[in-house]
């Protein structure tokens, strides 16, 4: 499993006939736009405590319109959306194009900074797929291969001109923004993507998904406080100011144990230890899910299985901490993530996954780890976490500038126990 939730299916006999498998299940409806089909929701949208709008159907509008533009298959591989429903567990997440739920609008935040872009429900879906042609109109205008919208010089800033130019009528702006709409922006918009975001503006509005979506999303947040508010406003607070939203708590890790939900059934979370979903684990979470269930997997290498009866989630509770899956949050396999490692990675010094599980009974109370077989650290969490990186000959442990370096294992679990909270 992967930081976006993707699974990456590993040691296939048949890989053909895997793929033909997945592809009548309806997993792979685009060809040509498959590897761009990026989009991170709230695991729990729809049905847990904390949301304030049902992304569902917004997360299928966009999967539709992303397959639907042409353009859009050239959009780098690691390029991210994120559709957040209130709870800011994926707003923070380091998408490259994001919304949440603010007020009576959503927040469109652009490599994670407010530039103060709102807009209603009903023109999210457009002004997400419009401010990524932006992107690929801005990396062209930049003579730039970069992957992501950060990369770009002033990227977020300038996609965020384009918007305002392109959907005038649709979206609040601060004047900072409008302005370079009259500068910079306007000299690099070109035809063809001017003629498809306007064209598409206009068709998504009246349809009666988007308008259920909104009357459902006036509702909830009316009925509690404006996601982004903070009792000490701030210059983050400011809609524009191009720096990352306060108010929005990062949530980072997967929910975990029984989760009562909104509509009277339960959901049971798990983590999935170092990301390495077996098929014996998949087999347990097939079972519990039944043919009524609905499996949804984490950002952060985890599983939740909802619709179920309080009876039926305790007993899943205990069948999937049987399989070997995490239900506890004390246990030290949460926070724990690795890379690949040997023999699954060539760059790789040493097997960092079997250091990793060797060391985790040691490490129960511990700060977050991240093991990494090189300088590289794939797949580290965006949140605090003490690096444990392989270097010749042993392990080097960094937190927060201090850096130690042992050859044995023991050292290694020492000096991270050493790291604790407090
Ligand atoms: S961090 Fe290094 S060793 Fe680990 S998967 Fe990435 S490249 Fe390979």
């Amino acid at each position: 499993m992967t930081s976006r939730a993707n699974i990456q299916v590993r040691a296939l006999r048949d890989p053909a006939a895997f793929a033909a498998g997945i592809a009548a299940a309806g997993l792979l409806p685009s060809a040509t736009h498959e590897r761009v089909r990026n989009i991170l929701a709230s695991p729990l949208t729809g049905l847990g405590p904390y949301g304030v709008l049902d992304v569902r159907p917004l997360v299928a509008a966009l999967d539709e319109g992303l397959c639907a533009r042409t353009p859009l298959a050239g959009l780098p591989g690691r390029f991210l959306f994120a559709l957040d429903d209130g709870t800011g567990d994926v707003a923070t997440q380091n998408a490259d194009i994001s919304a949440i739920p603010d007020a009576d609008s959503l927040r469109i935040l652009l490599a994670g900074e407010d530039h103060g872009i709102r807009c209603p429900v009903e023109v999210t879906v457009p002004l997400m797929l419009t401010a990524a042609e932006s992107f690929l109109t801005e990396r062209a205008a930049q003579n730039s291969e970069a992957w992501r919208l950060a990369e770009l010089q002033d990227g977020p800033a300038q996609v965020a001109a384009r918007i305002a130019e392109l959907f005038t009528s649709h979206v609040t702006v601060p004047a900072r923004v409008t302005a370079l709409v009259n500068t910079t922006a306007t000299a690099r918009v070109t035809a063809p993507v001017t003629t498809t975001a306007t064209a598409q503006v206009a068709a998504p509005v009246t349809t009666t998904a988007t308008a259920q979506v909104a009357a459902r999303a006036a509702t909830k947040v009316a009925a509690r406080p404006t996601v982004g508010q903070t009792s000490a406003e701030g210059p983050g607070d400011r809609p524009g100011d191009g720096r990352p939203p306060l108010g929005v708590t990062p949530l980072s890790i997967t929910p975990l144990g029984v989760i009562p939900l909104s509509d009277g059934t339960y959901a049971i979370g798990a983590a999935v230890p170092l990301g390495r979903l077996s098929a014996a684990h998949a087999a347990v979470l097939a079972e519990v899910a039944g043919s009524e269930g609905i499996v949804r997997l984490t950002p952060w290498r985890g599983v939740v299985v909802a619709g179920l009866s309080a009876e039926e989630a305790a007993s899943a509770e205990a069948a999937l901490g049987d399989a070997g899956l995490v239900t506890d949050p004390r246990s030290p396999w949460v926070g724990m993530t690795a890379c690949t490692g040997r023999p699954g990675c060539a760059k790789s010094l040493t097997d960092v996954q079997a250091d990793a599980r060797a060391s985790v009974p040691a490490l129960r109370g511990s700060r977050s780890v991240h093991w990494a077989g090189c300088e590289r650290r794939c797949g580290r969490p965006r949140s605090e976490v003490v690096d444990v990186v392989a270097v010749p000959g042993g392990y080097r442990v960094d937190f927060e500038g201090v850096s130690r370096t042992h050859r044995e294992l023991d050292a290694v679990v020492g000096d991270v126990r050493s790291r604790r909270i407090g």
